[in-house]
């Protein structure tokens, strides 16, 4: 039969499976089939241990059959049948209701998948699939890896085991396999052939295969992911852009001189990097991390500073309303009369600086829009608003993403192709970047670092508070709360979700929450702003000036009760994760995280960092139900203990599955990456990207690599490439 890498499934596999694997795998093709690697391998003797099963957990065990009976139900007709399985230490009972299975017998081995499910205290597979072993594929059986798929219902692991068989029979050992690696690569880096490490990845003899065959699958995902990115550093290199230099007496020296604090060594070093590519034609593509608080928006500013003297215009991206507002305003008072040019008290060598955001109402919004397109308004701060196609800019120099993470390179794009030519970009964020991910999410970037923190402030203290454990410690908190408030001080209280909700809507634009709980989700719904500010209204907080801040709530409203918290008029603030980005408070000492656990590591500390802003120490306190010992409480547990926001990625890291931290589908069967790891791979991650841009560099670039290059292709088009884009 030919076949090739792009056949058909239905053409190998009988149309029922086919069918089913397409459906509910999203296997499609040969080549999907083959790139459907096994999750692990089971062994004989090595049943994975009980006690790590959860309830909930969906799992595939390789176990013997120990002890089977059946018995008549007591309650109603029918039969019940209980199955001993075990391998080793564990066993396990099944259950099957009115059904016997014939090759259910003491002492046959089989594979057993199902959900883990607990009946009087004991852990119990109710109506598991199993597959017991029967002289068809005693070849199969006999190996000493019995690999498991990611699988479904109808199509369990041993299906897929079937299929990828039937696929190597019917073409004698994969021959039809091109390999994509060029092989000067493959020498270099020792890897095995494609069609070679494809067998081995699933039907491996020994642990060895499993390892070459790993190492060898994880560069092809490297290097096509780098391919990609390196592709687009290229793209944006070969359009220049336009130089915007910097003249003296203009906007920047003025933001400098008007600043009310010196610059930290940090800020100055990466002003002057920015200083100088800006002064450059070659666009710049600078990813800005620093930790939350490192005063990165001075540094944007001057930046924009630089453009508007050299008569360009500056765009600043901000991921909601209430911090676009924040921007415009702080930028404004900085700016004085240099800032409202054309207004009777401004100066005529000043510029304007306008706020684009979806709640302005239709004049004033025309009015901006005028004095963006006319060039008036040097300085314009907006959220997606500014995306829009009505937007028009007179001649814009430089874009700045404020808090990347709420932004992808599609919104980067189209707001830079708003310029005449490329415009110079900025991306700023908070959430430190192990350098795995900077070499893959932010690939196409270069990076700077702020590391210092300006001197003079407090710093936050957390620590994790487990109601369960110790529900006095709550009361404890409230009582802090209340000290801090007495003291002068402000206060948040941040919920996971809004409450009164028509659906089980979350905060909108809110997508990194916790990981999932392994076991069924069966959890009281997390708790809500509008209840718990209720609660506290009349219990714990009473006599405080509390005010609730959401989503939900209409634009002015919100950026309404922001002011009066900035003002100093409330006193605590309940709200949902609104204020995780970038507000600015800095009498706020005091933050209570509710339902702590319902939140990503990264956004804990983000959140905590609104109240290490002042002179003051900031107090952090996670209220969580979960036990100090479980897993959740130990990822509470390292948040509370460091604030080292490096070593707080790499935890998230930990504790998020690659394709969630690229983006991807939950499934992460479009992610592209499979086995690559961010955490463990940075060296293979670094060979690959010194390789790519090698290979580009060169004057055929992958001219001469036509199956690569089709890898590339298929991965810069295909929806696959998203993971790129929504990190
Ligand atoms: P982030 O990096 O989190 O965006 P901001 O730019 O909002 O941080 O800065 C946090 C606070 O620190 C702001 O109130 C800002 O005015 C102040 N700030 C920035 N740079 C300095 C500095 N060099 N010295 C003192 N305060 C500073
Ligand atoms: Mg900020």
């Amino acid at each position: 039969m030919a076949v090739d890498m792009a056949t058909r499934l239905d053409r190998v596999l009988g149309a029922k499976t086919a069918r089913v694997m397409a459906e509910q795998l999203g296997l499609h093709t040969v080549r999907d089939l083959l790139r459907h690697y096994p999750r692990r391998y089971a062994r004989r003797g090595e049943m994975t241990r009980l006690e790590d099963l959860q309830v909930g957990d969906r799992v595939t065990v390789l176990a013997q059959v120990r002890k089977v009976t059946t018995r008549k139900m007591r309650n109603r007709p029918g039969t019940l049948t209980e199955v001993t399985v075990g391998d080793g230490a564990g066993s396990m009972q099944l259950v099957f209701f009115n059904r016997k299975h014939a090759n259910l017998r003491e002492g046959a081995w089989g594979l057993f998948a199902g959900t883990v499910g607990e009946y009087r205290r004991a852990k119990q597979f109710a109506h598991p699939d199993c597959h017991l072993m029967t002289g068809d594929d005693d070849e199969d059986w006999a190996r000493a890896l019995i690999p498991i798929y990611p699988a479904t219902k109808d199509v369990s692991s041993w299906v897929i085991q079937r299929s990828v068989k039937l696929l190597l029979d019917a073409t004698g050992g994969f021959g039809f396999v091109e390999d994509p690696l060029p092989e000067e690569v493959r020498a270099r880096h020792g890897l095995p052939g494609l069609a070679a490490a494809l067998l081995d990845i699933h039907r491996p003899t020994g642990e060895e295969d499993v390892e070459r065959a790993e190492q060898r699958l994880k560069w092809d995902e490297a290097l096509t992911l780098q391919l990609v990115l390196a592709g687009r550093r290229r793209a944006a290199t070969l359009e220049p852009g336009i130089a915007r230099p910097r003249r003296p007496g203009g906007l920047l020296d003025a933001v400098d001189a008007g600043l009310p604090f010196a610059l930290t060594e940090g800020q100055r070093a990466v002003g002057e990097e920015l200083a100088r590519e800006l002064a450059r034609e070659q666009p710049m593509h600078r990813l800005l991390q620093g930790e939350v608080g490192s005063g990165k928006t001075v540094v944007a500013l001057r930046a924009m500073a630089q453009v508007v003297d050299a008569g360009g215009q500056a765009a600043l991206l901000a991921p909601t309303e209430v911090l676009a507002a924040q921007h415009a305003r702080g930028i404004r008072a900085l700016l004085g009369p240099l800032g409202r040019a054309g207004e009777l008290d401004g100066d005529p060598a000043g510029t304007r600086v306008a706020l684009l955001t979806g709640s302005l109402k239709a004049a004033a919004r025309r009015e901006a829009l005028a004095e963006v397109a006319e060039g008036r308004a040097g300085i314009v701060v907006g959220t997606h608003a500014l995306l829009q196609e009505t937007v028009e800019f007179a001649d814009l120099g430089l874009v700045v993403v404020d808090e990347q993470h709420r932004f992808g390179v599609e919104q980067r794009d189209a707001l830079r192709a708003k310029g005449s030519r490329p415009p110079h970009v900025l991306v700023m964020t908070a959430t430190p970047i192990p350098r795995t991910v900077a070499m893959t999410v932010y690939g196409d970037l270069e990076t700077s670092t702020l590391r210092q923190l300006p001197s003079g402030r407090g710093g936050v203290r957390s620590s994790v508070v487990p109601v369960r454990d110790r529900p006095a410690w709550l009361d404890r908190a409230w009582e802090r709360l209340r000290e801090e408030v007495a003291a002068g001080r402000q206060a948040y209280v941040v919920c996971p979700r809004i409450g009164e909700e028509a659906g089980a809507e979350e905060e909108p634009g809110d997508a990194d929450g916790a990981p999932a709980e392994e076991g069924g989700d069966e959890r009281r719904p997390p708790l809500a702003v509008l209840d718990v500010a209720e609660a506290l209204r009349e219990g714990a907080l009473a006599g405080l000036r509390l005010e609730v801040l959401h989503g939900r709530l209409a634009p002015e409203e919100k950026e309404a009760r922001m002011r009066a918290f900035a003002a100093g008029d409330v006193d605590v603030l309940v709200a949902t994760t609104v204020v995780e980005v970038g507000v600015d408070v800095p009498n706020a000492t005091v933050m209570v995280v509710m339902d702590a656990d319902r939140f990503g590591v990264s956004q804990l500390h983000q959140l905590r960092g609104r109240v290490a802003r002042g002179r003051h120490e900031g107090l952090c306190l996670l209220v969580s139900e979960a036990s100090g010992g479980s897993a959740t409480g130990q990822r509470l547990a390292a948040v509370a203990a460091t604030s080292d926001g490096f070593e707080l990625a790499r935890l998230d890291l930990e504790t998020r599955r690659e394709g969630d931290v690229l983006g991807a589908a939950q499934s992460g069967r479009r992610s592209g990456i499979k086995l690559l790891s961010l955490l463990e791979d940075e060296q293979l991650i670094a060979e690959a990207r010194a390789e790519a841009t090698a290979l580009l560099a060169t004057e055929r670039g992958l001219a001469d690599h036509p199956g690569l290059a089709a890898e590339v292709a298929a991965l810069a088009t295909d929806e696959r490439a998203t993971y790129l884009e929504k990190a």
